[in-house]
């Protein structure tokens, strides 16, 4: 189904964290110029649009009704950041009262489903465009994780090099939300607070210091800990969304699962699925997913040859060289966050044996985790 020349666009979510990413990413692509948007909201229908997106909404018409599934079906095309609750409770009314527009959603809920494509178009355009072929209306963002990974090691997996893959992940705050971000720093603050006067004193003993941190640590109220349910400045957390019950979470699962739709693989699409398995660890980091990543390559490929696939694989890709220099001030979050770069670094050939990679990717999870493949779906439905 062809879109118009300036397709009804609705959003949904936009003023949430991964929304607001997206707007400011749509406005820095001029892709406002190429719709005509339309902004709902779950809790503040019928006011006046606030400041951050009033000039993008024609003459300031007011918000419309998230919920409303008629005003939801003017629109060709809807994205929405507003969370999974929002589409379990509104994509299956609005599909059943007849609506045949696209649904972009950056929730988790309709990812697996057969009817939907997982997008990342710089790893998975073939398969996006079998979906539009085949008439799939439903295209959901990846989980964070698995999309910044693919967009710095795709080029292994589009050459069939990958026997299996492993990855330990280093996941940053914001993958749990705002409230996550803030009760973050609100926990470094209180630690830092609590040692401030033997901070300031240099004759102070640091195992002093350290005392006073875990017992601080120790003693955050629950209301300190009300999103994570334990600290997490200062401390990790080697669990990540839900329990499945067999000694996995349910991101770990997400890395398997995801990596192979996004790619083609698997029962679904008549192919074998590459294994791969993780362990997921939430650290104090603001917004960029870091992740050490173990490759079984079904053949020995040359270093070299193996530098020049990865690096060539898209323009985001930001190679950082396999020494001390490089790596400390290239690939950490700090370097990379707010940026479209997936840095790729710590690349080497394992102990284990020629078949074996290493490697170090990072991204902001914000980003290609989530805002941008969906403005880019909206890019390539509009090109078709
Ligand atoms: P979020 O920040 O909690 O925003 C979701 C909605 O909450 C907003 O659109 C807004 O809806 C409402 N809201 C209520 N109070 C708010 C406030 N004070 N400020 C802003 N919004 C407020 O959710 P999110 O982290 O962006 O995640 C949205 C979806 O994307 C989820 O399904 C999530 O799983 C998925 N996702 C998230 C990430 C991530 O890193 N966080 C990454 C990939 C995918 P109304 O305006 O309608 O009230």
């Amino acid at each position: 189904m062809a879109l118009s020349a300036k397709p009804r666009v609705g959003l949904v979510g936009w003023r949430g964290m991964v929304g607001s990413v997206l707007i400011e990413r749509m406005r820095a692509e001029k892709d406002f110029d190429l719709i005509e948007p339309v902004f709902f909201s779950t809790s503040n229908a019928g006011t006046a649009p606030p400041a951050a997106i009033a000039d993008l909404a024609a003459g300031g018409k007011a918000l419309l009704d998230g919920n409303d599934l008629q005003a939801l079906a003017s629109c060709e095309v809807i994205i929405t950041c507003q969370g999974g609750d929002y589409t379990q409770a509104v994509h299956g009314p609005l599909r059943a009262s007849g609506w045949k527009g696209y649904w972009i959603d950056a929730a988790k809920t309709l990812r697996m489903n057969d009817d939907a494509v997982i997008v990342l178009d710089p790893v998975n355009l073939p398969v996006i465009q079998q979906g539009l072929t085949k008439g799939v209306k439903d295209f959901i963002g990846g989980n964070c994780t698995v999309s910044c990974m693919l967009m710095g090691m795709g080029a292994l997996f589009k050459a069939d090099l990958v026997e299996w893959m492993t990855a330990t992940t280093y996941q940053a705050a914001s993958g749990g939300g705002a409230q996550h971000m803030r009760e973050l720093l609100t926990q470094y603050g209180t630690l830092n607070a609590a040692v401030r006067p033997l901070l300031d004193n240099p004759a102070s003993a640091i195992l002093d210091i350290d005392r006073e941190v875990v017992a601080a640590q120790r003693g955050l109220s629950s209301e300190q800990t009300k999103n994570f349910m334990v600290p997490l400045g200062g401390s990790l957390i080697p669990w990540i969304d839900s329990d499945r019950g067999d000694g996995t979470s349910l991101e770990e699962w997400k890395g398997g699962a995801e990596t192979n739709k996004i790619l083609g693989r698997g029962p679904r699409f008549g192919t074998p699925l590459t294994p791969i398995d993780s362990l997921c660890v939430r650290v104090g980091a603001m917004r960029c997913h870091s992740q050490a990543l173990t490759f079984k390559l079904k053949r020995d490929v040359p270093l070299a040859d193996i530098e020049a696939m990865i690096r060539n694989d898209n323009v985001w890709v930001r190679w950082v060289a396999n020494t001390r220099q490089d790596t400390v001030h290239g690939l950490t979050p700090v370097a990379v966050s707010g940026t479209m770069d997936i840095a790729v670094g710590r690349v080497r050939k394992l102990a284990l044996g020629a078949h074996y990679l290493g490697a170090f990717t990072i991204g902001d999870q914000l980003l290609w985790g989530a805002a941008e493949p969906l403005r880019r779906t909206l890019r390539i439905l509009q090109k078709q």
